[in-house]
């Protein structure tokens, strides 16, 4: 694919009514916000159960902003028409989706069903967005959207892995035979202000460890990789895939190339929050893939995005949201 001569214009969500699912989680709701921003009008829905209304008190300010708690597997918005639909409803952190496994399940079926019916009716173009997750613990490096995943398909993973992978084909089955205008953002770890302290993942457990001044639990021995995002670029790709006109049909990876092992990681942190570099062993969860790193050519060329915020910048921001957070709790 060659790079596409294309620009983003942030006129294109102006005036305009989006909706998104999933609005008061951690990517949700700074989707919102880059929105009103942009001038559109968006209407949030969310069943709040890994949620936070909090996330959304500036855009709650916003006259452009309604918001309804609802679960979206049986819900229709009262509004009429739609110009774009995100859908970002699910429970994203293992520990959250390992808890709420049949639920995850449900809103990528079920619900994605339900707003794929919703895009057709209301004329909407539709974004998905799924998971890094379809490529399971991967036997290929970096992995590009051509590369099928290797996924246990019964395992402890699967409820979401494969409930994405369904949704994804659902998706893409709505564009091949009614020809909707679909999108497909395969999202890789992504961090930032706004994730829950409790959501059990690598980001928000080191920083309040580290800032705690205990110990950063390490699981298995810490050479596993993952390649980090910062929040406001995430967002950036998102609604590029969605403005794109060339983009119709395509499944572009979002995510930072740049791999780094958990250990080189929590080394990062702790020097972050200015505490003593201590780690303390665990077990390895099961099917934790050892290795994962986007390919985001693909975003290159056809969205003319790639990651502008260092990771050491996303850290100093989310180490600073989470000192406020536990400022808040003392
Ligand atoms: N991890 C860790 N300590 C923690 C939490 C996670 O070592 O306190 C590891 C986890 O085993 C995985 C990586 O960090 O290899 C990223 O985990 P996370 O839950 O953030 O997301 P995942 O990429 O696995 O979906």
């Amino acid at each position: 694919m060659s790079t596409v001569a294309w620009e983003f214009k942030e006129e294109h969500f102006r005036g305009k009514r989006a909706l998104v699912t999933g609005a008061a989680g951690f990517l949700g709701s700074h989707l919102v916000d880059r929105l009103l921003a942009c001038g559109c009008q968006v209407v949030g829905v969310d069943n709040l159960s890994t949620g936070n209304l909090q996330n959304l008190a500036l855009a709650k300010e916003s006259p452009l902003f309604s918001f309804y708690e609802a679960d979206i597997t049986g819900w229709s918005p009262p509004e009429d028409t739609f110009e774009f639909i995100f859908h970002l409803a699910s429970p994203a952190s293992p520990v959250d989706y390992r808890r709420l496994s049949i639920e995850t399940m449900l809103v990528n079926s079920l619900g994605t069903k339900n707003l794929l019916d919703l895009a057709l009716q209301r004329g909407a173009v539709f974004l998905l967005a799924s998971t890094s997750e379809v490529y399971g613990d991967p036997l290929v490096h970096p992995q590009a959207e051509t590369y099928w995943g290797n996924v246990n398909p019964t395992g402890l993973r699967a409820c979401y892995d494969e409930s994405k992978r369904f949704a994804e084909v659902l998706t893409m089955e709505y564009h091949r035979r009614y020809g909707l205008d679909v999108r497909i953002a395969r999202i890789f770890n992504t961090y930032g202000p706004r994730m829950r302290p409790d959501d059990g993942r690598v980001v928000p457990n080191f920083i309040i460890q580290a800032l705690r001044g205990e110990p950063l639990t390490v699981y298995g021995d810490g050479r596993q990789t993952r390649s980090f995002l910062y929040v406001a670029d995430q967002i950036e790709g998102l609604v590029r895939l969605l403005a794109a006109p060339h983009a119709k049909g395509e499944v572009v990876n979002i995510g930072n190339p740049n791999e780094t092992t958990i250990l080189e990681f929590a080394k990062v942190v702790a020097e972050l929050c200015g505490c003593e570099y201590r780690v303390e062993y665990s077990e390895l969860p099961p099917d934790d893939p050892a290795r994962r790193c986007p390919d985001v050519t693909k975003a290159r060329q056809l969205l003319g995005w790639e990651p502008k915020t260092s990771l050491v910048d996303g850290l100093r921001e989310t180490i600073a949201y989470f000192r406020e957070i536990l400022a808040g709790k003392d």
